[in-house]
């Protein structure tokens, strides 16, 4: 728990997977409050029941723990403004509707499905916006139109209402957002929105706006799309004498092209994943990829987000969540919207791989590990972890680039092949085997002074061996260090290699 008076909130609602989106936003409530020694809070808006997705709150908590993201306050962790779902909360909200109503902010409704489409066909017909509002509330059926007693008739009765707020016709509302600046709304382009529905729960905006209230959330920050209800937020604090909360609105993340925000679609459209873990609906049972099983470290992930709209006063790029938490802060937040960049994506996971601890990496492929893997043992699993990692952007890609470590190769690059071997390549190697039965190299090193002995004493151009023999024992045309790569594979599988590739492709010149 922090110690100073920031308070803030990241409060999802559990409709499905939580979008790489979300998890920016709470990155974002998270550095803020540590860097302010402020407390971090995760709040469940659950009030609308019937987008409720089972799995969901769930897939989010477990989200956040894998990115090392922690909560304060909230479902599972408790704290002192609980219960942190609102489903758990539904009976404190009435009461500040009707609080409304008696003050002559807000009213009933009793218009039903049917007349509210007449009205905005209506409407629409007048070219007039289709809202319920200053304008358009004096011809529907509600508390400001019927007489007072048929009001009463009506609620004693039981007839389905809604309790409306009432927005003045022609006042301009205004605050300032930390990253926006000044934002300026005219209540003419509001409407009188439903604070409470028929059955007695709140909406998004009157629930957000009491718990923010009651939870003495200092800062609001949210992403770019809650923007246009912030000045009907602005008028509900007004309306009941609250102060308000500081507003803080992030840039949308877009889609690579910039066209658009990055939709919960896009991901596996366009082969990148755009959730934080794998998801799969309950109801459809449609699979959505996630970063970490596609191999991303969590490190990255947080790094590579901290980045879509943020960035450091130099030029540092690469962050640990701690790191992130000193340099953080709202006013270095961008305004405009922030590309997805696959790319640099990728570059982030190769960093931090680079960087991760050997025995890390081994846990993290311990479940794609086969035998052919643990066959020569612990240390050379480790052997090949560290020569392979600086070559990949995924960790189980160490284990597909670098098969050729396990077993003879299945492939053999063909334009190598094509370049470079020849029979001069292949007696070449054919001597160089012979030379290392003799002279039994260990190290790298070792192997490096053979190579050069066995060219100088042989008059060959020893760069001329160099890339057959890369080819000839992993198949491919690139990789990590040759003399490294010969030294952990050992004198009799370099040897066996080459001879291998010297009958599967036999040399005419
Ligand atoms: N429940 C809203 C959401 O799903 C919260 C928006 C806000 O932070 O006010 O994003």
């Amino acid at each position: 728990m922090g110690s100073s008076n920031i308070r803030v909130r990241f409060a999802p609602s559990p409709t499905g997977p939580l979008h790489i989106g979300g998890v920016r936003t709470a990155l974002y409530n998270y550095l803020f409050a540590k860097k302010n020694n402020g407390t971090f809070i995760l709040r469940i808006e659950d009030t609308d029941q019937t987008r409720f997705v089972p799995g969901a709150e769930q897939y989010i908590i477990e989200s956040l723990n894998w990115l090392g993201i922690p909560f304060d306050e909230g479902v599972e962790t408790g704290g002192d403004y609980g219960p942190y779902r609102q489903s758990e909360r539904k009976n404190m909200y009435a009461q500040y509707a009707y609080q409304l109503i008696d003050n002559g902010l807000a009213y009933y409704a009793f218009d039903t499905p049917e007349e509210l489409d007449a009205m905005r066909e209506r409407l629409k017909a007048a070219n007039m916006p289709p809202k319920y509002d200053a304008a358009s509330r004096m011809s529907m059926k509600n508390s400001l139109t019927l007489p007072e007693d048929e009001v009463k008739e009506r609620l004693e009765r039981g007839d389905d209402f809604v309790i409306r707020i009432k927005l003045p016709r022609n006042e301009e509302v205004r605050f300032e957002d930390i990253i926006r600046g000044w934002v300026v709304f005219n209540t003419s382009q509001l409407d009188d929105k439903v604070l409470l529905k028929g059955d007695g729960m709140p909406t998004y905006h009157l629930a957000n706006i009491v718990d923010d209230h009651l939870m003495k959330i200092s800062h609001v920050i949210r992403g770019e799309e809650w923007l246009p209800s912030a000045p009907l937020h602005v008028m509900l604090y007004k309306f009941f004498g609250w102060d308000m909360p500081q507003f803080a609105h992030l840039p949308l993340i877009l889609k690579p092209d910039g066209n658009g925000k990055l939709s919960k679609r896009d991901g596996d459209r366009l082969g990148f994943p755009v959730f934080p873990i794998d998801w799969e609906d309950p109801k459809t049972g449609e699979k959505s990829s996630g970063y970490r099983e596609a191999g991303y470290l969590s490190d990255a992930v947080v790094n590579m987000l901290a980045f879509l709209g943020w960035h450091p006063s130099d030029n540092q790029e690469l962050f640990h969540l701690e790191e992130l938490v000193e340099a953080f802060s709202l006013e270095r937040v961008s305004k405009s919207g922030a590309k997805f960049d696959q790319d640099k994506a990728k570059w982030f996971n190769h960093q931090f791989i680079l960087r991760a601890d050997n025995q890390d990496l081994k846990t993290l492929l311990a479940s794609r590990l086969e035998d052919k893997h643990l066959a020569k043992g612990e240390q050379y699993l480790m052997d090949v972890i560290q020569m392979m990692k600086e070559k990949v952007s995924f960790a189980q890609d160490i284990l597909s680039a670098g098969d050729f470590f396990f077993e003879v190769p299945e492939e053999y690059d063909e334009k190598v092949r094509n370049k470079k071997w020849n029979a001069e390549a292949a007696s070449g190697l054919q001597g160089f085997a012979a030379y290392i039965e003799e002279s039994k190299p260990s190290s790298s090193d070792d192997f490096d002074a053979a190579l050069n002995t066995y060219a100088t004493e042989n008059e060959i151009n020893k760069g001329k061996l160099m890339q057959p023999l890369r080819w000839a024992v992993s198949g491919q045309a690139g990789g990590p260090p040759i003399f490294d790569m010969l030294a952990l594979l050992g004198i009799e599988e370099v040897v066996n290699r080459i001879n291998l590739v010297c009958e599967k492709f036999a040399t005419s010149n």
